[in-house]
């Protein structure tokens, strides 16, 4: 499984002259990065090196000109398998993190069978270990087959290797059962990751209720179907205790009550989707299939209000909510299309396009998808620091390149950002020091 030079026991691995982003100490500076044994072991001012010695092995990299970060973490992501593998499979999502510079990804729980038992969870980390490229941190379920009805048995699926519960693509709409959720996900110290949408309220709505979906003829979901499940939720952290993370969240006012509850000292996390940050309810005026998605695109003001809270912190992460569908599945009526879109390979240069929009600094950015993910989860990825895991992305920020659906490594095609100009892109991507990604002859 292991491909291009690797940098296991004796073998050394240099990044030579980039320029190091540390999201966590929010520095950036040009420096050498040696790697040993799958673990950072310096990071030294550039040129400091010792002269490299060939005869131990040691293969290094020009990286100048290049920013060095730790391997994106995406902590939203639908790998599908098992059950619908025509739409992506372990491997065919892998390759498409880790083609996006992501080697972490977080996966639902959505699959069939459902991911709500240990031997779901072992087969998810078996295919991904058979893969051998990005790694992934299955989520389990909160409710046995998504039902919403009977709490899953968190302790085993934990014991196997999950690393949060949620019932993603279901909301649990029965507040008691949430209750036992955040009660039961703490005695293991995991977040139960909200997908806050009243299905009442929403009832047969397939894009965001306003001057669009009325124009349209469409039928709304209003903000408030989200809303009042964030509120509700949060309601149930503060009897708790528990660590909620609000999924994707789309509304101004969801946005306000996240902030609200942290600045109460209540345990409630966020993230939110490029999207859903960069994409409003106009984009589905054409019925576009690839804009129908769950919550859905809403108003330039809350579009902004994302923005706003992203960069007060109010927002922790940036998240994909990377979600496969087969071509005749989006091929369809507006109305009877599948919800969500596809998002491990235009993370990292919609990331970097909020630095150049000056939203936030280059090191902030970069903390939106791997450091403040990796958090949230608890896991040992997501920065760059001498003695951690050897993930890292050697991104070359100024490369310009254009969405092609027939060019993407996912199984599926269903990008809202199909033409879009992007600017950045992985050109290396490395777990453990060894090399998984790698097209460095893309360049000049
Ligand atoms: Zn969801």
């Amino acid at each position: 499984m292991s491909e291009g030079p690797a940098a296991n026991g004796s073998e050394e691995l240099v990044l030579l002259g980039g320029t190091v982003v540390d999201p966590v100490a929010r520095t950036e500076r040009v420096a050498d990065v040696t790697i040993r044994g799958g673990r950072i072991q310096s990071i030294t001012p550039a040129g400091a090196q010792p002269k490299l010695r060939p005869e131990n092995h040691c293969t290094a990299i020009d990286v100048r000109g290049l920013m060095v970060t730790p391997g994106l973490v995406d902590m939203h992501v639908h790998l599908r398998e098992p059950g619908f593998e025509y739409k992506e499979t372990i491997a065919s999502g892998v390759r498409a993190a880790v083609t996006g510079g992501v080697t972490s990804v977080a996966c639902m729980a959505n699959t069939r069978p459902v991911n709500d038992c240990p031997a779901v969870t072992r087969f998810i980390l078996e295919k991904a270990k058979e893969a051998g490229l990005a790694r992934v941190f299955p989520i389990g379920a909160v409710s046995v087959g998504l039902a919403g009805e009977q709490l899953a048995a968190f302790g085993g699926m934990h014991d196997a290797g999950i690393v949060a519960v949620s019932d993603d693509g279901h909301p649990v709409m029965d507040a008691e059962l949430m209750r036992r959720a955040l009660e039961c996900a703490s005695l293991f110290g995991i977040p139960v990751i909200d997908h806050a949408e009243d299905r009442a309220l929403a009832c047969n709505g397939v894009m965001h209720e306003g001057a669009v979906s009325l124009k349209l003829g469409l039928p709304g979901i209003p903000a408030a179907a989200e809303d009042v499940m964030v509120g509700r939720d949060i309601a149930l952290a503060r009897l708790t205790g528990g660590h909620l993370h609000v999924a994707h969240i789309s509304s101004a006012t969801s946005v306000e009550m996240v902030r609200e509850a942290r600045q109460a000292g209540i345990r409630v996390t966020a993230e939110v989707s490029p999207h859903h940050l960069w994409l409003t309810d106009a984009a589905v005026e054409e019925y576009n299939t690839n804009a129908k998605m769950a919550p859905p695109l809403r108003t330039a003001g809350d579009r902004d209000a994302l923005r706003v809270g992203l960069a007060d912190g109010t927002i922790d992460a940036i998240a994909t909510d990377h979600a496969p569908h087969h071509r005749d599945e989006k091929d369809c009526e507006f109305q009877s299309a599948a919800n969500g879109v596809v998002g491990l390979e235009t993370l990292l240069p919609l990331t970097l396009r909020l630095v150049r929009e000056s939203l936030l600094d280059l090191p902030s950015a970069i903390a939106k998808v791997t450091c403040e993910p990796a958090r949230i989860l608890g896991l040992p990825t997501g920065r760059l620091e001498v003695g951690r895991l050897a993930d890292v992305a050697v991104i070359d920020p100024d490369l310009e390149w254009t969405v092609r659906r027939e060019k993407l490594r996912t199984k599926s095609k269903n990008t809202p950002f199909e033409g879009w100009t992007m600017r950045g892109r992985a050109v290396l991507a490395l777990v453990e020091g060894r090399i998984v990604h790698d097209e460095r002859e893309r360049r000049g």
